[in-house]
């Protein structure tokens, strides 16, 4: 919070979701932002929407759904009408088939077929009558509940696609928080009851919201239209202007070095300034450096990377569903956007399908190396190998790759990030940090929009609350008091840990 009235302007660093928020909200309450973005073209950060040909594409698909009102509220207020709200039909794809997601349990053992079925209950019951006991890793935890069959159909292969780690280097801890106490038995019973009543909003369980909303022009409509509001009211977003170095003095960050496209080098002045550049980069940039073990926690704050090869396919309808989890072994897409059925107008012609296909990968990995030739020759084999479309109905294609599209939760990175906060609290109080990377928080735009709104009040002066109490539903919560476990983000899977040594 700021102590100082005079001249008020603030830096804000990057124009995703969080950046965008806080200059605008920024703008309600009379304070002038410069917003500084890297990316020459676009704005929106991971929420952007790319073109290609006149098609649309996110980076993933964006859903908009929020818990929180006050986000939906603004969503409305910036696009009113351009949001649309659609159904929402996701499903499983293994060996030809197509299982509901969430799986329901009846039409995931019809879709098996006979024999199949009575492989999976038989090997539920071999797990149960020989059970691992204090199951430590994903696999073992998984095989207990459901068997060895409907484990390595339903969760093995999309949780390896995604983590880029063995189920049996994973710790259980994850899936038993997700999963909860839930097993086949239980499954069973769901399926064979009638379905409990759902009392609030709070209570729908994440993956079974059938609705949610979308801008008519994808998720980069909501934040070319902030950049545009934000121009007219005489604060152009700054494109192609990358944050280098990051100045402070006497316990305040004072400036900030830009490079532009051309390479010329300025310093940006300001009175505050906002964050929503990734933890690891943001420390390493600042001017005097911090002490070593301040940089040592930033440097082990790790990333995984994310790239969409985008398929041009001459067919007016390919399936009906928004997405599709490949579990399906032999590919290496983990999932299939079709854009078309987000938003028909994502595509300029409707006798044509955009297809984007996800692949997670590390930014070291041979994958992420590959030319975009490569990697579009890679989707077309195998979307034609998953049976999806013809060769020849190919007619174009793109690539997509964003970096650090997941904050990675580790056994050390809350330490780390601890580490990195109270140095940063104690030593730059007007320097703020909002957003997914900028937090490193696994969480939806919702969660941006929040804490950015939080950080735009707060250096306003009409609120005093602390951004890192907002937790993964975009809630505020007071209660989460310092040095508590922090449950913020979004449950991730990560490795077992080594086994304790025997005292
Ligand atoms: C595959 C995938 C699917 C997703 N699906 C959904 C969904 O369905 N619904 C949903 O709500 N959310 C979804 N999300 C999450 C959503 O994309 C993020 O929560 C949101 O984009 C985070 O916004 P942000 O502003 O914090 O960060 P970012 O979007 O990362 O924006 C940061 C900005 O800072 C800029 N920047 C970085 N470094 C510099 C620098 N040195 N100088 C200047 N600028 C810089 C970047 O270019 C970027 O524009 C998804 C994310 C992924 C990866």
């Amino acid at each position: 919070m700021n102590n100082h009235n005079s001249f008020r302007h603030a830096v804000v660093m990057g124009a995703g979701p969080a950046g965008l928020t806080t200059a605008y909200e920024l703008s309600k309450h009379g304070i002038g932002a410069t917003v500084l973005e890297k990316d020459p073209e676009y704005v929106g950060g991971i929420a952007r929407t790319a073109q290609h040909n006149g098609y649309r594409f996110d980076i993933g698909g964006h859903r908009f759904f929020s818990k929180n009102l006050e986000v939906e509220d603004l969503w409305t207020e910036i696009l009113g009408d351009e949001m649309l709200t659609c159904n929402r039909l996701s499903r499983i794809y293994y060996r030809g088939k197509y299982f509901d997601y969430p799986l329901k349990a009846t039409n995931a053992l019809l879709s098996l077929g006979p024999v199949e079925t009575v492989r999976c209950m038989a090997s539920y019951a071999w797990a149960k009558l020989t059970p691992v006991r204090e199951p430590r890793n994903l696999e073992d935890w998984v095989r207990n509940q459901f068997g060895e069959r409907l484990f390595q159909i339903f969760f093995k292969t999309y949780t390896e696609k995604v983590w880029g780690i063995s189920t049996s280097e994973l710790s259980a801890d994850w899936a038993a928080q997700r999963i909860k106490g839930l097993d086949l038995t239980q499954v069973l019973k769901n399926a064979l009851l009638p379905p409990r009543e759902l009392k609030e909003r709070g209570e729908v369980i994440k993956t079974l919201i059938d609705e949610f909303r979308y801008p008519r022009f994808g998720p980069g409509q909501l934040w070319e239209t902030v950049r545009d509001l934000m121009a007219e009211r005489g604060q152009p977003v700054q494109m192609g202007q990358t944050v280098e170095r990051i100045r402070h003095e006497n316990g305040r960050v004072v400036s900030v070095e830009v490079r532009d496209q051309a390479g010329s080098v300025r310093q940006v002045r300001g009175s505050d300034f906002v964050s929503s550049l990734p933890v690891r980069e943001l420390v390493l940039k600042l001017d005097p450096a911090p002490p070593r073990a301040v940089l040592a926690a930033a440097r082990s704050l790790s990333y995984r990377d994310f790239l969409s090869v985008v398929l041009m396919i001459r067919r007016r309808e390919l399936f009906p569903d928004n997405w599709i989890y490949i579990h399906e072994p032999g590919v290496q897409v983990g999932r299939i956007q079709n854009f078309k059925n987000w938003s028909r107008w994502m595509v300029p012609d409707e006798e044509t399908t955009c297809l984007g296909l996800e692949y997670f990968c590390f930014e070291d990995d041979q994958l992420w190396k590959s030319t975009d030739e490569e990697l579009i020759a890679l989707g077309t084999r195998e979307v034609v190998q998953l049976g999806m479309c013809e060769r020849a109905e190919i007619f174009d294609g793109a690539v997509v790759r964003q970096r650090k599209a997941y904050p990675v939760y580790d056994d050390v990175y809350l330490d780390h990030l601890g580490t990195i906060r109270q140095w940063l609290d104690a030593n730059v109080p007007n320097l703020h940090l909002c957003g997914r990377n900028g937090m490193h928080k696994y969480n939806n735009q919702d969660h941006s929009m929040l804490t950015a709104l939080l950080v735009a009040r707060n250096i306003a002066g009409v609120t005093k609350l602390d951004p890192w109490k907002v937790n993964a539903d975009a809630e505020y919560h007071e209660e989460v008091r310092d040095g508590e476990q922090d449950l913020s983000g979004r449950q991730m899977p990560s490795r077992v840990r080594e086994e304790e040594p025997v005292a």
